[in-house]
């Protein structure tokens, strides 16, 4: 059954995840970096089982789709009172539903995200939920690429990972987050360490240099060839470069 935070608990950041599958979770957020800020109370997990606000003996939580057409729909009532007994307890975290159909999961929402309070997710299954409730809730949809999953929870995990990683104390030196790929809206340059040759492959002789100026101007271009190669979209959207 879900844990919600006792008033006054510090609870810097707090996920609630709806979801059919409770058992699913931790699961691989329970281990390494986002595993230890968890044990260490740096951010907290509820999960809300949907079928426990389901209707009837059966305690259904989905039915055939209005209109006809296949596979079956998350009902909107249901829906509406497992959120509303989360929001009882944990009021203001944005609500989002995880949704082929949302804005993309990008570095500059999980930072925004960490930011805040916390999050509430709903995680859909089947042929996905009731329009409704989307708008009743006011959720905020949001997709984690652009393919069909079986389900909601894993790129709800997704979601978390990538937001928990942000927030103070979880990655120890601030500037492994400041170099990583999107920052500054490149991806990363590559990386190298031991040893010094590998198959015939040597390690770029530059880094070798103890030339700190020269490192950082490597790093740059090769930052700036690689995106270009992989992900023009993103050299297209980042700010113009500032005179150094
Ligand atoms: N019929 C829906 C459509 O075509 O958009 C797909 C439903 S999918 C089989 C079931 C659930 O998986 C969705 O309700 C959503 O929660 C989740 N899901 C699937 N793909 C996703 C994605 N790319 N990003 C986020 N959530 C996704």
């Amino acid at each position: 059954m879900a844990h919600f935070p006792e008033k006054g608990e510090r609870t810097p950041w707090h996920v609630s995840v709806l979801t059919l599958f409770p058992e699913m979770f931790p699961g691989p957020l329970g281990v390494s970096l986002v595993g230890q800020a968890l044990e260490a109370g740096l951010w907290t997990l509820a999960t809300v089982p949907i079928r426990e606000f389901g209707i009837g003996r059966h305690r259904a939580v989905d039915d055939t789709p209005a209109g006809g057409g296949a596979g079956m729909v998350m009902r909107a009532d249901v829906l509406a009172a497992a959120v509303d007994h989360a929001r009882g307890a944990v009021p203001d975290v944005p609500l989002i539903y995880l949704s082929p159909r949302g804005e993309p999961l990008t570095q500059k929402l999980a930072a925004e995200l960490a930011a805040g309070p916390g999050v509430m997710l709903l995680a859909g299954r089947f042929e996905g939920v009731d329009e409704r409730v989307i708008a009743a809730r006011g959720m905020r949809e949001v997709s984690i690429g652009d393919y069909v999953l079986s389900g909601g929870e894993i790129a709800a995990m997704v979601l978390i990972d990538a937001a928990v990683r942000l927030l103070p104390g979880v990655i120890g030196a601030a500037e492994s987050l400041g170099e990583e790929s999107f920052e500054g809206g490149l991806l990363e340059y590559p990386q190298y360490t031991k040893p010094r040759e590998f198959e015939g492959r040597a390690i770029p002789e530059v880094l070798l240099s103890g030339d700190h100026k020269k490192i950082a101007e490597w790093r740059r271009a090769e930052a700036e060839r690689i995106t270009a190669e992989r992900r023009p979209d993103l050299i297209a959207g980042r700010p113009a470069k500032r005179p150094s």
